[in-house]
């Protein structure tokens, strides 16, 4: 699967639309701190599906929502859009919240529910907890881990993690 444009408005610190094109191979986004890059990554975890606000850096989802500046008001909603090209087919995954109204999916101008956006990425390496996308800092708690807390890490990495929740709920029976 590849992702071929991220589109975002109002999302985080992207106040204005932002259309950004991501050519085939290694993309590298650089800047000064504070200028968005892990917002950029998050987005994408966002509109794959993420549910955890505090994994996104917030106390609630409505934080995704542009907060507002001292110069700009704040925003009432927010949207990402995702062009992605999977076995030569393009889809339009989109995601959009209101404040305090929760949000919602799309792809290809269809709405959908949260779990087709999961299917559509979960026969692939992506999705909002693929372990392709390493978040700011987790090297280095990795490298701090306990050795039990490393092997729950490449547990969820190999995608047996789930294997120990069904083996306890089948030992309790
Ligand atoms: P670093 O190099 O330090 O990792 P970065 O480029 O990854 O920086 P981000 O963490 O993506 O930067 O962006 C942080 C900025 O996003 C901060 O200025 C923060 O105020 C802003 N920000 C986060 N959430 C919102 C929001 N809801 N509304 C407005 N701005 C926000
Ligand atoms: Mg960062």
């Amino acid at each position: 699967m590849q992702i071929k444009r991220l589109r975002l408005s109002g999302f985080k610190s992207f106040v204005d639309a932002a259309d950004l094109r991501i050519e085939p191979g290694l993309t590298g986004i650089v800047g000064p701190n504070g200028c968005g890059k892990s917002n950029l990554l998050e987005a994408l975890r966002w509109t794959m599906g993420e549910t955890s606000a505090r994994s996104l850096r917030g106390a609630g989802m409505d934080d995704v929502i542009f907060a507002g500046t001292n110069t700009r008001p704040a925003r009432d909603f927010a949207e990402v859009s995702m062009l992605i090209e999977n076995a030569g087919e393009e889809s339009e995954v989109v995601r959009r919240i209101e404040r305090g109204a929760g949000s919602a999916y799309r792809i290809d101008g269809r709405d959908v529910r949260a779990k087709d956006v999961a299917l559509l990425f979960a026969d692939s390496a992506t999705g909002a907890h693929s372990p392709a996308l390493v978040s700011q800092g987790r090297i280095g708690a990795i490298i701090a881990a306990k050795p039990a807390e490393r092997r729950a890490m490449l547990e969820e990495a190999a995608g047996i993690a789930g294997l120990h929740v069904r083996r306890k709920d089948a030992e309790q029976k």
